[in-house]
């Protein structure tokens, strides 16, 4: 990890949106780390900072002069917003439908054809959020550059198709409680949130 990452990782734990122990997530899922980004990004300073190291990661990525910050909801709001400002472009986000499930535009938000695009998230785990959004950016005409994330929790696997950059790569394995490694050590599980930080 380079020290920026681990500046990044001190923040996180700083914070409590980075544990590590043994946890019982929502899914139902074991994992001995927990991760909670809105935790550190209920800072608006740090957050400005991630914003400012998200947009220096993307310009690396060769990404020219972006125009257009996209953000899946709600995760990605604030990270895209402050990576938006550092970049001197617009941000808008992207909700779920609730019936579809589908990514959609709403708020008469609008996207140029042929605008130069990233799209911004907080967390990626397998991709597939930042992929629903590159596709609908696409099919409104925009030119997506990019995708970016705070943190990458896929070890680097995860695949969208496009030039993709992280400010921290992770490796969280998930287990179920009967091929969990700490519940086989005997070691409680708790469930995050539900012990001070
Ligand atoms: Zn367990």
């Amino acid at each position: 990890m380079t020290p920026q990452a681990e500046s990044i990782m001190e923040l996180f734990r700083a914070t409590g949106a980075y544990l590590e122990g043994h946890f019982r997530l929502t899914s139902g899922l074991h994992s001995a780390q927990y991760l909670q980004s809105a935790l550190v990004l209920q800072h608006p300073r740090a957050a400005e900072r991630l914003g400012q190291l998200m947009a220096e990661h993307l310009r690396d990525a060769k990404t020219g002069e972006v125009g257009l910050v996209v953000s899946p909801a709600l995760g990605g709001l604030i990270i895209g917003h402050e990576t938006a400002r550092a970049l001197g472009a617009r941000h808008i986000f992207l909700e779920r439908d609730p019936v579809s499930a589908k990514m959609v535009l709403r708020r008469g938000f609008t996207i140029k054809p042929g605008e130069r695009t990233v799209v911004v998230e907080d967390v990626i785990t397998t991709g597939g959020t930042t992929k629903d959004v590159i596709d609908l950016v696409r099919e409104a005409g925009a030119d997506v550059a990019a995708a970016g994330s705070i943190i990458d929790r896929s070890g680097g696997r995860a695949d969208v198709g496009i030039p993709r950059v992280a400010l921290v790569t992770l490796q969280v394995a998930a287990h179920y409680p009967n091929e969990c490694p700490l519940c086989a050590q005997g070691i409680p599980a708790v469930k995050p949130g539900s012990r001070p930080v």
